[in-house]
């Protein structure tokens, strides 16, 4: 057995793994990273974020040429290679996991290959084939992240698979269902259903992206609805593999309904059963999340833990500014993980994205809000792309004027979430938005209008 002794060591290489080593190596301590797999970066480089936005580039893309036709351009129906789309997924993100490791490099960040689990306090060891190497550290921090959710119900059978396999794009079925109207499976849907399958999506819930307000997600629903079928309300009751067919029983119906493949996007369960953290004394829940106090600290004051495995939101970065607050507390600096706004995207078309409070939080919490929302309809910008079915919303205190939270569907919300984030980080009234000068015509000028309209400077839309 080989031993290592050190002053971090961090348990997982994902966005909040490779944060925190980064960071502590940074402040001068001396960090071991350990990762299972062969290349750093995590669910997010390799298997999530990334490769799923690469490929829904390539959905955008096929989309908008068919889209050009309206404008009086057209392309023709457009094709593909599946063996070249997959390549260029593939270097997007091989490019960023080979930039990580070259990061880790250039800090002296010692990477350890293999399966890690605690074997006290202060050891863990890592497993790598014959090999394992014991590591001594004084501070650990947890960042192995989550695993897909599986229904105990689903068979066995290479036609099922999850966000993992459906990333992989080994071929494209005629018929997909996608169980889980989440963000996950709708980025998926989005990505299929360019490619060419008839896409179904099952949600349980009575809306899809149950926790964005509804008005928002009645935008993608409505802008969608020649694209997905989509069954709300609906439980999937059983699942059978069939020579010919994945046979499909809804609550909705009394028949079974036949699809070719069958992507399982129900959610992230976290990895904190499967670490032995309870020989370091670290408790973790009946779920498998991990407590963390402010400093990200758990119950054993010298280990930390950050990302997936603390809990929701499951997002990236999340994931990484708890690294970077972990990693500091560590080197002693003050520093607490107190955000006031973290925000969500899905990069559907339209996009979905919110910040802060939501309007059904606010309902939930017994919060005294108002609301103004500026329509892409009377968007210079978004009409001129053709793409005026968006909408920005501002949720906001009547008294104090305090910006509470906020909300975009549209093309690129995502990017124009960013400043809204800002806002609420800073504290910013509406007016504050309001007098702020966005540029015209562009699709930000939404979010200073959409204050405007709060505040009275202007009282009608063109
Ligand atoms: P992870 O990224 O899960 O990394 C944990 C790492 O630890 C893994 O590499 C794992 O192999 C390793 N590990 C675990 N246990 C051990 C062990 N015992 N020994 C050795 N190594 C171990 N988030 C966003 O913010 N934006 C997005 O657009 C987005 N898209 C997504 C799309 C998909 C399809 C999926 C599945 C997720 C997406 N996410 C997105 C979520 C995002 O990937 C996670 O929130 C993020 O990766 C969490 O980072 P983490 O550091 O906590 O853990």
């Amino acid at each position: 057995m080989n031993s290592l002794t050190t002053q971090v060591v961090v348990l997982g290489s994902g966005p909040g793994g490779y944060s925190a080593a980064f960071r502590a190596a940074d402040l001068g301590l001396d960090v071991i990273m350990i990762e299972q797999y062969s290349t750093l970066g995590g669910v997010c480089l390799n298997v999530g974020c990334i490769p799923s936005k690469a490929l829904l580039h390539v959905a955008e893309v096929i989309n908008e040429s068919k889209h050009a036709e309206h404008l009086g351009v057209s392309f023709g129906p457009a094709t593909y290679e599946l063996d070249k789309v997959r390549a260029y997924k593939d270097s997007v993100v091989g490019k960023l996991t080979g930039g990580v490791s070259g990061m880790a490099k250039g800090r002296k960040v010692q990477i350890v290959h293999g399966y890690g689990s605690f074997t006290d306090d202060r050891h863990i060891q890592v497993v790598n084939g014959n090999e394992t190497t014991l590591i001594q550290f004084e501070h650990a921090i947890i960042a192995a992240g989550s695993s897909s959710v599986k229904l105990p119900f689903i068979p066995e059978d290479p036609r099922i698979f999850d966000s993992t396999g459906a990333l992989e794009l080994k071929s494209v079925p005629a018929r997909l269902l996608v169980i889980g109207g989440g963000i996950i499976g709708l980025e998926m849907a989005t990505v299929y259903e360019a490619l060419g399958s008839k896409v179904t999506v099952v949600e349980f819930a009575d809306q899809v992206i149950p926790a964005a307000d509804k008005d928002l997600v009645s935008v993608f629903t409505r802008y969608n609805k020649d694209k997905f079928e989509l069954l709300l309300s609906t439980k999937v009751e059983a699942v059978t593999a069939k020579p010919d067919a994945i046979s499909v029983k809804f609550s909705s119906a009394t028949e079974e309904r036949s699809f070719d493949a069958v992507l399982v996007a129900v959610g992230r369960t976290p990895n904190g059963k499967k670490i032995a953290a309870e020989k370091a004394g670290v408790n973790v829940d009946e779920r498998g999340f991990i407590a963390v106090n402010k400093y990200l600290q758990t119950n054993v004051p010298h280990i930390f833990a950050i990302g997936d495995i603390v809990g929701q939101p499951m997002l990236a970065h999340k994931a990484s500014h708890e690294g970077h607050a972990a990693a500091e507390v560590i080197a002693g600096h003050k520093h607490e993980f107190v955000p006031l706004a973290i925000p969500s995207i899905a990069y559907t078309s339209p996009e979905i994205a919110w910040v802060g409070l939501t309007e059904k939080e606010a309902q939930q919490r017994g919060i005294n809000y108002k609301t103004a929302v500026y329509p892409w309809s009377a968007s210079g910008r978004a009409l001129s792309a053709d793409r005026s079915e968006g909408k920005t919303k501002l949720i906001y205190d009547p008294v104090t004027d305090r910006l509470l939270g906020a909300g975009i569907v549209g093309i690129h919300a995502g990017e124009l979430l960013g400043e809204l984030t800002l806002a609420l980080e800073f504290n910013a009234s509406v007016e504050d938005v309001a007098l702020t000068i966005h540029a015209h015509p562009t699709l930000h000028e939404t979010v200073g209008l959409a204050a405007e309209l709060a505040g009275g400077t202007i009282t009608d839309l063109p």
